[in-house]
Order: C-alpha cells, then sequence, then structure tokens
C-alpha cells in the first residue's frame, strides 16, 4: 500500500470538507481489528474510499473489503484512489443505495462499519446482524452526532436523524447478545461485540 498517496487522498477529503474518519476514531478501531484479524469486513459508506483503504492493513492476508456507496461521482473518486494506492484486490465496491443493496448480499462479516445515513441506522444493525460471524464486531460511526444524541434538544433539523441513532443505541444496549461500548471518540463510535 502506497502511505504517501494515501496521507493526499486524506487531505484532500479534509479540504472537500468529505466526512472521512477521524484519527481517534481509526486508533480505537485499530486496536480491535488488530485483534480480529478479520477475514471480510463490510462497510456501509465508502466515501472516496478513505477508511476502507485504512482497513485493508488490518485484514487477514488474503481478507477482503466489501464497501457500498450510492453516489456515482465518489464511488468513480473511490475506484481510482483505491486503484493509485495498491489495494484494488483489497476493496469491492457496490454502487447503490445500502437500503437496496445490503438485503442481497449473503456473505459472513468478522467486522461491520456502517457509517452512511444516520436515519438507517437501525436498518443497518439489522442487516448487519444477519450477516455477522459469531466472534465479530459491529462499529458504528458518527453515534453521538455532535453531540445532540444524548442531549434533550430535539427540536433540531436533523432530528429523524437523532431519534434513529437513539434507536441503534437502544437496540444494541438491550440485545442480550452484544457486548456494547459507546465512546466520546470523534463524533461517536458504538462497538458492539458478538457475545
Ligand atoms: N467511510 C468513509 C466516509 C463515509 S461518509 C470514510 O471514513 O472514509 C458517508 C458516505 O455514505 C457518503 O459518501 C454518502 O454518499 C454515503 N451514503 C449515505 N447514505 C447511503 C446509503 N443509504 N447507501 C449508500 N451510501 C450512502
Ligand atoms: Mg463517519
Amino acid at each position: 500500500m502506497n502511505k504517501e498517496k494515501l496521507e493526499q487522498i486524506k487531505q484532500k477529503a479534509l479540504q472537500e470538507h468529505i466526512p472521512i474518519i477521524m484519527d481517534d476514531t481509526l486508533a480505537v478501531m485499530e486496536k480491535y481489528l488488530t485483534e480480529l484479524k478479520p477475514k471480510r469486513i463490510l462497510e456501509i459508506g465508502t466515501a472516496v474510499g478513505y477508511s476502507a483503504m485504512c482497513f485493508t492493513e488490518f485484514l487477514a492476508s488474503d481478507g477482503i473489503i466489501d464497501t457500498i456507496e450510492r453516489e456515482e461521482e465518489r464511488v468513480k473518486e473511490a475506484k481510482e484512489n483505491i486503484k493509485n494506492v495498491g489495494v484494488e484486490n483489497k476493496i469491492c465496491i457496490y454502487e447503490g443505495d445500502a437500503v437496496e443493496i445490503l438485503p442481497t448480499l449473503n456473505n459472513k462479516y468478522d467486522a461491520v462499519f456502517i457509517d452512511a445515513a444516520k436515519g438507517k441506522y437501525p436498518f443497518f444493525l439489522k442487516e448487519a446482524l444477519r450477516m455477522i460471524q459469531p466472534h465479530g464486531i459491529i462499529f458504528a460511526d458518527n453515534i453521538l452526532y455532535k453531540g445532540y444524541v444524548l442531549s434533550d434538544y430535539n427540536k433540531h433539523k436533523q432530528r429523524t436523524a437523532v431519534r434513529n441513532l437513539r434507536e441503534y443505541i437502544k437496540e444494541v444496549s438491550e440485545n442480550p447478545n452484544l457486548q456494547t461500548e459507546i465512546l466520546e471518540v470523534g463524533d461517536g463510535l458504538a462497538i458492539s461485540r458478538i457475545k
């Protein structure tokens, strides 16, 4: 993997305000993924491929990342980036709405990274639970959404997103098969391990 090119892609994404994974969030995930050595990761929300490219470092040697993105322009850029960095044999991009693509997938994943439309997190969770391996981990980024999720302020224009993020937290916390932590790194990270 060409780390210099990866750094250039990161800087460009930051300049263009593309919401890529934050350094502290990635550092936490690195700890879990290094231990897990996933053979297969599912990512919902590719953007320009930055997080997926970072995750390739933590894969088992023959591992694969499946990642879903609905914006055509971003898919195009992600494909170019992935080729330039030299990890095209490790990342498979699905182009389209994850709400439509997820039900067509039937792979088993060691890790799932949810990082797309906040209003769809409960649906993404349901699909992640259907495909996660018995030892797997489900991560959800932006789970605290600028602090809105834990505050009682609910007149915000993003209230549907906030309601669904709260629903996600409730479901992972109440599910007896999951062990969940909510961390205040980045924009909030939920980590749910299958018991
Ligand atoms: N994981 C990336 C950042 C993803 S940003 C990284 O850290 O580098 C969120 C992305 O999810 C955006 O590019 C957006 O277009 C995409 N997205 C949002 N809702 C989606 C959906 N329902 N299906 C597919 N992609 C979606
Ligand atoms: Mg994010």
